[in-house]
């Protein structure tokens, strides 16, 4: 009766497009929203910035989230190929689409194991399964087919990638660039793939196999990398679901890397594996030179900027102290009461705007300053 009801036409309210939506077009949580100290300069000068969150629905960190994601699961399937004997090192990036595309939330989700059942009577011997509830739609595709014509963009650029330029962390500009299309992308070990031999109502395709797998050639991890990647940047996120999984033999029950081949060459994997995601996580956040020096930006300073790990090493030192201006000296002593001691915090509607961290920071140092010092001195400091 169960699979009866499944097989009706699904209504529209039914259709998971308000719950199930794709990483980074939520909104910022409270933690990465406010401003905080990052850094300070030479001369004394308080640097803000906004620290990421790396959570899947924050619009402005959800590449970290990405990143940690991806860096896992090369590293996962790399210990796999490496324990794998001959042609069973071979991966393959395989989709599959079940005939329906407008469900609901609960039935995108369940269809998930269908999917795996689909792909591993494929030949499949298990993997990394993305889930993907939408597919560009015809004006998306549109326009992005009228900016490689333009010559706009670099042949490497994804389409996602592209609409992202567009749409950002906006929802309602995503809804008018995709359409409802559930499908299953899979990162799967395959000695032989049969496309003939997967159960009605699913159509799965090879899309490519990665290149040969050789634990010393940086090119071999680069390669899962860019793909886990991409396809992480436009899974499906909705609250207390995964937006991808590990199954059949390469899943953690069934496949313990540091078991198999020892924790020193798990920990190498491992690295490897972070290496080679954090080679688009450079491209695609800050751009080249991100370990450049950095300087500070108050207007006329450029001294060097350092992080708040060395904040300690400098106001310890008596006569760089000296050498700064009191009000500089008031904000650094607040920066340490706050990232530190923690005794202090400005409230949310402070942590809005760089004008009122800096007053803040102010009035905070030069409260505590003051409070450390004996009377008869305190009143001769405030002259
Ligand atoms: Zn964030
Ligand atoms: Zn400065």
């Amino acid at each position: 009766m169960d699979e009866v009801e499944d097989d009706l036409p699904t209504p529209d309210r039914t259709y998971y497009g308000d719950t199930v939506k794709i990483p980074g077009t939520g909104s910022a949580p409270n933690r990465c929203r406010g401003l905080s100290p990052v850094g300070f300069c030479e001369g004394g000068h308080v640097a803000l910035g906004r620290s990421s969150c790396d959570t899947r629905y924050c619009p402005d960190h959800y590449l970290g989230w990405v990143r940690d994601g991806a860096a896992s699961a090369v590293a996962r399937l790399a210990a796999y190929r490496e324990n794998a004997e001959g042609w069973g090192k071979r991966l393959l990036h395989l989709v599959a689409s079940p005939e329906a595309d407008r469900v609901s939330a609960d039935r995108f989700w369940s269809m998930r194991s269908d999917a795996q059942d689909a792909v591993q009577a494929a030949g499949a011997r298990g993997g990394y399964c993305i889930a993907h509830p939408y597919r560009t739609s015809d004006a998306a595709d549109e326009l992005f087919r009228t900016a490689v014509q333009e010559g706009n963009l670099s042949a490497e650029t994804g389409r996602w990638t592209f609409l992202r330029r567009f749409a950002g962390g906006d929802w309602e500009k995503w809804q008018s660039m995709t359409e409802a299309g559930p499908h299953y992308h899979f990162l799967a070990p395959c000695e032989d793939f049969d496309p003939d031999a997967v159960p009605d109502g699913w159509v799965v395709k090879n899309v490519r196999s990665f290149s040969r797998f050789e634990k010393r050639d940086m090119e071999s991890f680069e390669d899962m990398a860019r793909a886990a990647w991409y396809l992480r940047t436009h899974g499906a996120a909705e609250e207390f679901r995964q937006t991808a999984t590990w199954f059949g033999d390469v899943h953690p029950a069934s496949f313990d890397p540091e078991e198999e081949l020892g924790a020193v060459e798990w920990d190498c994997i491992q690295e490897r594996a972070a290496e080679a995601v954090g080679v688009p996580m450079e491209e695609m956040r800050d751009g080249e030179g991100a370990k450049e020096e950095r300087t500070c930006e108050v207007d006329d300073c450029e001294e060097i900027l350092h992080d708040l790990d060395d904040l300690r090493m400098f106001t310890s030192d008596a006569s760089w102290m000296r050498s700064i201006p009191p009000k500089r000296r008031h904000r650094l002593r607040a920066v340490e009461i706050w990232m530190f001691e923690e005794s202090q915090k400005p409230p949310p509607s402070v942590r809005s705007s760089e004008a009122k961290v800096q007053d803040w920071l102010l009035e905070t140092g030069r409260m505590y300053s003051d409070h450390s010092k004996q009377t008869g001195l305190k009143a001769f400091d405030q002259l």
